[in-house]
């Protein structure tokens, strides 16, 4: 992903469910660059669906099954608002 150039905009970068479940693990593994975790950071405060699933990943082995099964209960919460 490409750095955004620094720009004086206090433009807020809010994640997409579908970023958030892409970067958990990073986020979990503590992994991801400081700018990015706090990202993460908001969007899992201001979304129930994704902080669930972050604890969820915490606890769960990380298996190619337990991903397919994160992702699709991110994109059946999206359906859901939509
Ligand atoms: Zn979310």
């Amino acid at each position: 992903m490409p750095r955004a150039p620094a720009s004086e905009d206090d433009e807020m970068r809010d994640l997409s469910c579908d970023q958030s479940v892409d970067l958990l693990d990073m986020y979990v593994e503590g992994t991801l660059s400081p700018e990015m975790r706090a990202d993460m950071q908001r969007h899992l405060g201001g979304c129930a669906d994704c902080l669930a699933l972050a604890e969820q990943y915490e606890r769960l082995p990380r298996t190619e099954e337990v991903e397919q099964r994160l992702r699709a209960t991110v994109a059946a919460a999206r359906r859901w608002r939509h």
